[in-house]
Formats: C-alpha cells, structure tokens, sequence
C-alpha cells in the first residue's frame, strides 16, 4: 500500500472513522486503513476493500468479519463501509450510537462503540462543537 493510496482512503472517509464516525482532528492518535475483509479471509489491498478507522474500532474489529446480533443472537456479518450505507445501519442517541439493523447492532457490539470511554469522548466533543451526531 502505498501513500498515494493511504492519502485517497484518507480523503475518501473525509478524515472520519467510516465505522463511529470520529473525525481525526478530535485525536492525537492517528486513524488507521484497515482491510474491511481481513487478509486472513483473503480481503485484498484493493481500495474497495480498505477503510478509514479510528484506533478503537480499528482494534476491536481486530481481523473480525461477523458477530452475533445482540438482540436475537444470530450470526450475522459487520458493516462494510464500501457496500453498505451509514445511516440505514446505525444512528445517534446523543453520543450513543444505536444500530438500526442486524448488521448495525453486530457491528455496534463486535467494536464496542458504546464502550464507556468512546461515549465520553463523543460527549466532549459534542459539548465543545467538534462533533456533530
Ligand atoms: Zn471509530
């Protein structure tokens, strides 16, 4: 992968993690490309298969391609930021994302966006208008 490469990504995700949405001008780490369809399941370097994330979910999406629906407690498979769309998945409750779907909830749960600390973050940034749900 080269750096024009990760510059596109980059641009293409408008600096925002494609998963909870956290722009990176609100950390001082830097979001990662990470491989939507890990190598290990034979994902490519194709930019079709690459997305911005956010260390967060980037760590707990680890090389995770599915879950488990917290509400029914069926396999189902994660967000794909290439083939699916944001808003039919997932949605505010304040700084608390819900996921609208099987896929939204999966993925909320796989990458524990809702994790303690995310949503306090997500509070602060709200409060000083750094980051609009
Ligand atoms: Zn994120």
């Amino acid at each position: 992968m080269n750096d024009a490469l990760r510059g596109r990504i980059r641009r293409r995700a408008r600096y925002r993690c494609e998963y909870c949405r956290l722009p990176q001008s609100a950390v001082s780490t830097r979001h990662q490309i990470e491989h939507v369809i890990a190598e290990q399941h034979r994902g490519d370097d194709d930019e079709s298969n690459l997305a911005l994330a956010c260390t967060h979910c980037n760590l707990h999406k680890g090389p995770n391609i599915a879950g488990r629906d917290p509400l029914t407690e069926e396999l189902c498979r994660l967000y794909h930021p290439r083939s699916d769309r944001w808003s039919e998945h997932f949605a505010w409750e304040g700084p608390r994302l819900i996921g609208l779907t099987p896929v939204g909830r999966t993925t909320v749960q796989v990458l524990d966006m809702n994790d303690p600390l995310m949503v306090e973050t997500r509070e602060a940034l709200i409060q000083f208008r750094r980051f609009k749900p």
